[in-house]
C-alpha cells in the first residue's frame, strides 16, 4: 500500500488521512443499511437519519413531509457516528456501516474494480489486494440499492404523499425482515 508520494505506509491510510471521507461527503442510505444500524445498535432510525429534499422526482420518497431521500445525520461537520480520541478518527459503527461506505473509494466499471476518480481519497490503493472482498460487496450493495428503489416506487404508488415519513420506516424494515427470512428459508 502507498501513499501519493509513492511511499509505502505500514499504519493502515484512513488513520493518517484522518477521514476525510467520512466529513466531506453526505452518506445516503437504503433500506437494509437502515435495518442494520436500527437492529445492530437498537436505535430508532430517526435518532440518525436526516431529511434532504430529494433530487431524483421518480426516485424521491413522497411522504407528508415532502419528496424526500435519507441520509446519515452529521455532527461537527462531520458524520454523527465519527469520534476522535487522541487525535484519530474512527467509526463507532464500523460493524453496521452503510454498504457506500464499506465501499469506498471503489467502484466496478466495465466489471472491473477501480479506484473512484476523486481527489479526496489521497491513497493509491492496490486495487488487486481488494478485488475478490469489494468486488462481492459492491454487487451486494447494487443488489440492495435495487432492492429500495423498488421499495420507493411501490411506496410512492401506493400512498403518494399521505403518510408520514414514520410510516415508510416501517414499511421499509419490514419488507427487509420478510426479504432476509426468506433467504434464510431458502437456504
Ligand atoms: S478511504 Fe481515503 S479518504 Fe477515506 S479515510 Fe481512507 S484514505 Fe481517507
Ligand atoms: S458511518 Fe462510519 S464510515 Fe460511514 S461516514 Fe459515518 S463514520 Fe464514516
Amino acid at each position: 500500500m502507498s501513499n501519493s508520494d509513492g511511499k509505502d505506509t505500514k499504519e493502515y491510510p484512513c488513520i493518517s488521512c484522518h477521514t476525510n471521507c467520512c466529513k466531506e461527503y453526505t452518506i445516503f442510505v437504503n433500506a437494509h443499511d437502515i435495518y442494520r444500524l436500527v437492529t445492530g445498535l437498537g436505535m430508532e432510525p430517526q435518532s440518525f437519519l436526516e431529511i434532504y429534499g430529494a433530487k431524483d422526482f421518480d426516485l424521491g420518497i413522497k411522504v407528508k413531509e415532502g419528496l424526500v431521500d435519507l441520509a446519515l445525520k452529521q455532527k461537527n461537520g462531520a458524520c454523527m457516528f465519527l469520534v476522535e480520541s487522541k487525535d484519530v478518527f474512527r467509526c463507532t459503527v464500523n460493524e453496521f456501516k452503510p454498504g457506500v461506505c464499506k465501499s469506498y473509494p471503489f467502484q466496478i466499471l466495465d466489471g472491473k474494480l477501480i479506484q473512484m476518480d476523486s481527489k479526496m481519497c489521497p491513497v493509491d490503493w492496490d486495487t488487486k489486494e481488494f478485488d475478490a472482498m469489494m468486488s462481492t460487496h459492491i454487487k451486494k450493495d447494487e443488489a440492495e440499492w435495487k432492492f429500495y428503489n423498488d421499495l420507493i416506487l411501490e411506496w410512492n404508488k401506493k400512498h403518494w404523499i399521505k403518510k408520514p415519513l414514520d410510516a415508510f420506516l416501517k414499511f421499509i424494515l419490514d419488507k427487509v425482515e420478510s426479504s432476509l427470512k426468506f433467504d434464510s428459508n431458502v437456504v
